[in-house]
């Protein structure tokens, strides 16, 4: 299992090209198996559950930068906002506020993307591009201070149909270019594109992908838990 570990995050960084980042997504495994990846030498690993993310964190070495890319409640933002190195989903005002707040009770600017709806399931969270300037408009937003809005991050259908899947990816490219030219032209910070998991990274990264987020690949199936 060490081992294998090992060779899969080398094997699998040997496709990656150097500019992307990539996040191990280690949801539901062991902090043991978290270890053997950082042994080898990765840093940066995704969670999707705040608490889960809090206990690993403890238990781990202090320089692994952790992802939260999951859907995040309000009620718990506290547990991540003292280390949280990139919210990947942020969908509202609200969640931006909340953020805003329990990082300046830790005196720190959290780094967020806004999670676009891409995909043809009804059920995924995200926002479209009317939502989006409209959230940026906000008067609210301007204020915030300890918040910064790095980019966007999206997830596609999740089906074998890889046209659709780079339809999708391209969509968010897109909203990517109009939020940068809009909004964000001079904001050298407004950089990141998150997009791509186990099954469509490939695509993702031909569609200007800046940051893939992997967890079958690296770490094996998980139990289905829904
Ligand atoms: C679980 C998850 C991933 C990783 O999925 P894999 O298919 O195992 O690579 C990526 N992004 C989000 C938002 C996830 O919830």
């Amino acid at each position: 299992m060490i081992m294998e570990i090992k060779e899969r995050l080398k094997n699998f960084l040997k496709q990656v090209p150097e500019d992307i980042t990539l996040v191990a997504v280690s949801k539901t495994k062991p902090v043991e198996l978290i270890k053997e990846a950082y042994d080898a030498g990765h840093r940066a690993f995704g969670e999707n559950k705040a608490q889960e993310l809090a206990e690993k964190k403890l238990q781990l070495p202090d320089d692994i930068a952790w992802h939260f890319i999951g859907h995040l409640q309000r009620n718990k933002v506290k547990y991540i906002a003292p280390f949280v190195t990139l919210v990947h989903a942020v969908d509202s005002l609200k969640l931006l506020h909340e953020i805003n707040k329990q990082a300046l009770n830790s005196n720190r600017v959290i780094n967020c993307l806004l999670q676009f709806h891409i995909a043809t399931e009804e059920t995924k969270f995200g926002l479209n591009f009317e939502e989006a300037s409209v959230l940026i408009e906000n008067e609210d937003y301007h204020k915030m201070e300890n918040i910064k809005i790095c980019g966007v991050m999206g997830m596609a259908t999740f089906t074998d149909d890889m046209e659709l899947v780079r339809s999708e990816f391209r969509m968010l490219k897109g909203y990517f270019d109009r939020l940068k030219e809009k909004y964000f032209a001079n904001d050298f910070q407004f950089k990141e594109i998150s997009m791509g998991m186990s099954n469509d990274y490939e695509v993702a990264i031909e569609e200007g992908s800046t940051i893939i987020r992997i967890g079958t690949k690296i770490f094996g199936s998980r139990e289905v838990t829904h």
